[in-house]
């Protein structure tokens, strides 16, 4: 199977994924967002089958498939009325240590991640105070003989509760040039829980499972360095990539669910005696949001084939995850329209997945961050900020 081929499908992914999220319907995920808990059956499930450690190479016990691989099964379990992003951060997360963690970091972890026997589903680098501008981050990773202290505060740092390692981005250097100061570190958090470091939860109105993650006086062995000091936001950008098009793909996955929902209940829901879904009023939205999830999934495809090829693929990545979280979103409030009245009932999931869905125009790099690098970096327009 040619694994560089934007047109494969993945249909045995795609078959293995719907099987799975069969066991998981949409009463199950319902359940969990009204108590706001984590997937646990779903997430064992997933990583029992391998899906978790596609990216994971084969010599290390993961599957070695392309990035495109991850891109459909993220756009099935969305499609499926699930959510990945209980445990979607193994897979983006993976670039970072896969492309620049040492042999003896990837050695150590990769193995017992893609068993399943560790999680690696937290990824710490927004601040409170930093936002959007990552080069601004005040948590501090001073160098003491052969470890790193660690002191700061993350937020939204979701599935910390639920991960055994995070990636975490900090400030290691005073140089002028800021982004020579930040590291990247590969952290085993189970020794140091609620001894230097303090989790603790933040209640959202999706059931996500993010937290704000404290370090006190943290000591890391200077082994849990990914790479070379003061690389960490050049890896991070990397990374970077590889998450805009996974988190495309969720979003191409939920706007297909919107779209399937919406074309059935148009045409099976009956007012002044005739399907509601013969008024053009409600079958044009309809069309064109499945016009714009088309044109968004062209461009998630792009950007896969690209990032296999170890193309330069920042454009087609951004661009991927601004179309399609722009596609999910209009899916989601043309889904509202459609089911009307009874989009607000939880028992449609139309609300739920509609909150869901929202989240992907501000994380994980909210839309107007893209616009500004599509402004400064491809058209070469004067920097805003
Ligand atoms: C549910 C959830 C889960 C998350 N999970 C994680 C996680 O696991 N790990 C992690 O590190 N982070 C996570 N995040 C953080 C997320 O990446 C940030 O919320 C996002 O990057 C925006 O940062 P901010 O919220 O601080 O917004 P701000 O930076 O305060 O920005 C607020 C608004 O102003 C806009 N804005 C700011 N500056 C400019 C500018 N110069 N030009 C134009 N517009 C601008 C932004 O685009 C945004 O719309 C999560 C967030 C949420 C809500």
């Amino acid at each position: 199977m040619n694994d560089q081929n934007i047109d494969e499908n993945w249909e045995d992914i795609r078959e293995g994924i719907r099987a799975i999220c069969k066991k998981f319907p949409e009463s199950y995920w319902q359940k969990l967002d009204q108590s706001r808990s984590y997937p646990l059956d779903f997430v064992n499930t997933l990583t029992k089958s391998g899906y978790l450690s596609v990216l994971i190479p084969e010599k290390y016990g993961g599957a070695g498939l392309s990035i495109r691989a991850a891109s459909v099964i993220l756009e099935e379990i969305h499609w499926q009325g699930a959510n990945g992003a209980a445990c979607h951060a193994q897979m983006y997360i993976m670039g970072s240590l896969l492309k620049h963690g040492n042999s003896r970091l990837k050695e150590k972890y990769l193995p017992e991640i893609a068993k399943g026997s560790i999680r690696l589903q937290a990824f710490g680098v927004t601040e409170p105070t930093s936002g959007s501008d990552t080069l601004s981050i005040k948590t501090s990773a001073k160098k003491s003989g052969k470890n790193y202290i660690i002191n700061g505060q993350k937020v939204w740092t979701s599935r910390a509760e639920y991960s055994d390692l995070i990636l975490l981005l900090a400030k290691s250097g005073d140089s002028e040039t800021k982004q020579n100061n930040l590291s990247l570190f590969l952290i085993d958090m189970r020794p140091h829980l609620n001894k230097s470091i303090f989790i603790k939860p933040i209640k959202t109105m999706i059931n996500h499972s993010t937290t704000e993650v404290f370090f006190e006086n943290l000591k890391v062995s200077e082994s849990c360095l990914v790479g070379e000091e003061g690389k960490g936001f050049k890896y991070i950008l990397d990374g970077m990539n590889a998450e805009r098009i996974l988190i495309a793909s969720e979003c191409l996955g939920d706007a297909k669910y919107f779209i399937d929902k919406a074309k059935k209940y148009a045409n099976e829901r009956i007012v002044f005696g005739r399907p509601i879904g013969k008024n053009q009023s409600i079958q044009f939205p309809i069309s064109r949001a499945y016009a714009n999830t088309r044109a968004a999934e062209l461009m998630i495809k792009e950007a896969c084939s690209l990032y296999n090829k170890n193309f330069k693929c920042g454009e087609e990545s951004n661009l991927a995850k601004l179309l399609a979280a722009d596609a999910s979103w209009e899916s989601a409030d043309m889904a509202m329209q459609t089911f009307g009245g009874f989009s607000f009932s939880e028992e449609y999931n139309i609300e739920r997945k509609f909150r869901e869905t929202r989240l992907y125009r501000i994380a994980p790099v909210s839309t107007n961050m893209i616009l500004a690098y599509l402004s400064h970096k491809v058209l070469g327009m004067p920097r805003s900020y």
